[in-house]
């Protein structure tokens, strides 16, 4: 299997009716980034850069951050590397920066993380969206903002890499040939809300494994739910499928990078729900290239309409059946 995986490398992954699907990875330390020339993925489609901060005992310096990020895309040679800011506090708390706040937060996944740490504690904000647009200059920065609830909070921490922007502009720095900006959605309520936010993002990307825990109230760390909760649930592939809908028309990129991107059953149901961009764990770039060169996307989307309009008794055990039925 791995060594056909190997031969995939190379070739792009287009399904059988001409459609091409991205497959990008995830990555998160500097050295994720050459599984992207030994998976062929399509690129970076999130880089978790808090990682940095985890494996570190102070808060990376601007300085150091820059470097790193620098250093990724060159690593990426040419390829689309999308940076999504710090996703800290709540579970992923640091010594240096949350310990005050991991006592409040009973329920870090819905705690104060991500975006809304980094607006509040805005020296951190300032200094990574400083180091970025330094980083990538020349390159085409790609930047993501996780937990996005409501629209505002992206344009507070648009503005933050707006006033970096004028500064650098200011002493004539070398800025990133482009700049794109994107959120994850990843909470529920950014859904309702879009119409009012696409005209102003260059991408989204569905975070499912945090979009999971929240639209089910299902702790996704907790063991003991995860057999419950299953991302082939009908009320899962409904909401994805008004997203998909929402965004139809728009110039907005839409993607998934959570995990269930990763799995075979899984990226089938996205392709069918018209999803053309998942970054999934590198492990799973072969399977999914191979999988998404023996899927007619009429075929599957037709099944994926008549099961949204009356959901099978187990879609898994549906889709199963369709994808052996259809040699996939
Ligand atoms: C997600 O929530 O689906 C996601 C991709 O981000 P993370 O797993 O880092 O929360
Ligand atoms: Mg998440």
């Amino acid at each position: 299997k791995q060594a056909s995986y190997a031969k995939l490398r190379e070739v792009e992954p287009f399904t059988r009716d001409g459609k091409r699907i991205n497959v990008m990875m995830n990555a998160g330390l500097r050295d994720d980034v050459a599984m992207l020339a030994m998976t062929g993925a399509d690129g970076i489609g999130l880089y978790r850069t808090e990682f940095q901060f985890l494996v570190s005992a102070a808060l990376p310096q601007r300085e150091r951050q820059a470097r790193l990020y620098r250093d990724v895309l060159e690593a990426a040679n040419g390829k689309k590397v999308v940076f999504r800011t710090v996703d800290i506090g709540g579970d992923k708390s640091l010594p240096y920066l949350s310990s005050e706040t991991a006592k409040l937060d009973e329920n870090p996944a819905m705690g104060w993380r991500a975006l809304r740490l980094a607006l509040e504690r805005d020296g951190l904000m300032k200094a990574q969206a400083r180091a970025l647009l330094e980083g990538a200059a020349g390159y085409e920065l790609n930047v993501m903002f996780p937990m996005v609830s409501e629209p505002w909070e992206f344009d507070a921490a648009k503005d933050v890499f707006d006033q970096q922007l004028a500064w650098l502009k200011t002493r004539k720095a070398q800025l990133p040939s482009a700049i794109r900006y994107g959120v994850m959605l990843e909470v529920p309520s950014l859904a309702e809300m879009l119409d009012q936010l696409l005209p102003r993002l260059s991408f989204i990307s569905i975070g499912t494994n945090d979009l999971t825990q929240f639209l089910f109230a299902a702790d996704r760390a907790n063991p003991m739910l995860a057999e419950r909760y299953d991302w082939l649930s009908p009320s899962i592939l409904r909401f994805l499928s008004r997203v998909v809908s929402n965004c139809e028309g728009e110039q907005v990129d839409l993607g998934v990078c959570g995990e269930m991107g990763g799995r075979r059953l899984e990226a089938l149901a996205l392709i069918g729900l018209g999803i053309r961009r998942l970054s999934i764990t590198p492990a799973a770039v072969g399977q999914i290239k191979e999988l998404v060169r023996k899927v007619d996307t009429r075929e599957i989307g037709d099944a994926m309409d008549g099961w949204l309009a009356s959901p099978p008794l187990d879609m898994r055990v549906a889709l199963q059946a369709w994808a052996k039925a259809h040699s996939i």
